[in-house]
């Protein structure tokens, strides 16, 4: 692979010092011939005005060596926001992503800057990319492509100088393209320029928030359940013995989304777990008993009722369906879907649909669905639903960025809590949702006397997943924050 990046002439021209040597003997000669002359005149006070003169001189000749190179650069005065030009390049291996059909004409204006990690106006470029990228999420595509790995950028753009920023409409279309530094301020007003409204949409989207619950709960905390804060139907209770004491839990998938979340050694923990007879109302050990496993016919959810009898179990089959099952299979089945960020174990019905490369997988709530873009690194496709009206919600990522919303009225809720500490953490995956306006969440947020958080853009809550470390990411697949405290 060829590539010729010409030297940066602000380096210096190896003529220079030759130059100034050359300059300063003439002046020196020069001043020799004068004094000679002065002297055969044996004139003093001509002497002296001649040293003065020759001073004079001397400087004008080396402002004037040091005129001389600047004009030999160019216009090399503000050398380090200089562009630099380019050589011939061969195309060689680019990745897709750096390709254009990937990254513009997705529905977003995008500005692409293409330059390399050695060139100084490059380096000047990356802390402004970084911050339009931050600041105009889901509203800007920015993106830095970078020579020194891939030179075959170069031809594929068709750039002669780095750094290079062209300007893309949100349909592709290139509007403009500058070459050298170019500062944060001159790129948005050349978008203003352009008509491109870069400052509203998802920026003013109303704030609300509910820091103190509209009710207290006082619910028994035995009626509660452990992971999902629901109330307990006695007659799926399910029960974990755990170091920690007891946990309660409002039903068998209940216990698996835990299970799910454990990052202990789970050998032998069936035997740590009782499950509530449907049929007689009492505790029995959960591998021993029998599962009436059937499909809820409006919501498509799995039902699971737990016997201890068979003939108990078959009885209930015969009025509300569905299949016998074991423990084991049970497991197989409530282990199989899982969110594609935070594994927890998902009933696909609950859950928000994730689409990345192709590939299908599901999100625990809604945050966690877009914290597939995270963990994958790749653009996803959300189809969620609306937690008051079930409305449908499509959320598409490019970059990291949010692409166009529908609705575009869509946000968040973060929903958050006070830890004993005084800071304020996530309230968990079953108190987070996304709605198709801001007033069904605060109709929703009315229903719910006890959830506490606040709204939040789409944008914003798709960046507090995308600026998580690899390791904070790796973290929460298992992040143990369901286990028992
Ligand atoms: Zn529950
Ligand atoms: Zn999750």
């Amino acid at each position: 692979m060829e590539m010729l990046l010409q030297q940066c002439p602000c380096s210096g021209g190896k003529g220079s010092p030759l130059l100034l040597l050359a300059v300063v003997a003439g002046v020196w000669l020069l001043a020799s011939w004068i004094k000679r002359v002065l002297k055969k005149k044996g004139d003093t006070l001509m002497n002296k005005i001649a040293k003065v003169v020759i001073v004079v001189v001397l400087i004008a000749a080396v402002i004037i060596v040091i005129a001389v190179k600047r004009n030999q650069s160019g216009k090399d005065a503000d050398a380090a926001t200089d562009a630099i030009s380019i050589g011939p390049v061969a195309v060689g291996q680019v990745p897709a992503e750096y390709k254009p059909e990937n990254l513009v004409g997705k529905g977003l204006p995008a500005l692409i800057d293409i330059g390399a990690g050695t060139c100084i106006p490059c380096k000047l470029m990356a802390p402004i990319l970084e911050e339009l990228k931050k600041e105009l999420a889901g509203r800007l595509v920015v993106q830095f492509l970078d020579l020194n790995k891939y030179p075959g950028v170069a031809k594929i753009y068709d750039i002669r100088v780095m750094p290079t920023q062209i300007f893309y409409d949100a349909s592709g279309k290139e509007l403009f393209r500058h070459e050298a530094f170019y500062s944060k301020e001159d790129i948005l007003s050349q978008w203003k320029d352009f008509g491109v409204d870069l400052a509203g949409g998802q920026l003013q989207s109303p704030t609300f928030e509910r820091l103190v619950p509209a009710k207290i709960d006082d619910r028994p905390k035995d009626a509660i359940c452990y992971m999902c804060d629901g109330d307990i139907n006695p007659k799926t209770l399910v029960t974990v013995q755990t170091d920690k004491g007891p946990v309660r839990l409002c039903s068998p998938h209940c216990y698996f989304i835990m299970y799910s979340c454990l990052t202990e050694d789970k050998a032998g923990f069936e035997k740590r777990v009782s499950v509530t007879d449907w049929a007689a109302d009492k505790l029995m050990p959960a591998a021993s008993a029998i599962y009436l496993y059937a499909l809820d016919s409006g919501t498509g959810r799995p039902t699971v009722k737990a016997f201890a009898d068979t003939e108990k179990a078959r009885a209930e089959q015969g009025t509300s369906g569905g299949n016998i099952i074991d423990w084991k299979m049970l497991q197989g089945k409530e282990l199989a879907a899982r969110c594609g960020f935070c594994d927890r174990v998902v009933y696909p019905e609950d859950a928000a649909v994730v689409r990345a490369a192709g590939v299908y997988t599901w999100g625990c709530c809604s945050h966690c669905a877009l914290g597939v873009a995270a963990r994958t690194g790749l653009d996803i496709e959300v189809n969620e639903h609306d937690r008051l009206t079930g409305e449908e919600i499509v959320v598409k990522t490019l970059n990291g960025s949010v692409a166009p919303l529908e609705p575009a009225t869509a946000v968040a809720w973060f929903g958050q809590r006070m830890k004993p500490d005084g800071t304020w953490g996530s309230a968990g995956c079953f108190h987070q949702g996304f709605f198709v306006n801001a007033e069904n969440l605060k109709k929703w947020v009315e229903q719910n006397p006890y959830e506490t958080g606040r709204l939040i853009s789409i944008n914003q809550a798709l960046a507090d997943k995308m600026n998580l470390s690899p390791q904070q990411i790796q973290k929460a697949c298992k992040i143990g924050e369901c286990a028992p405290k």
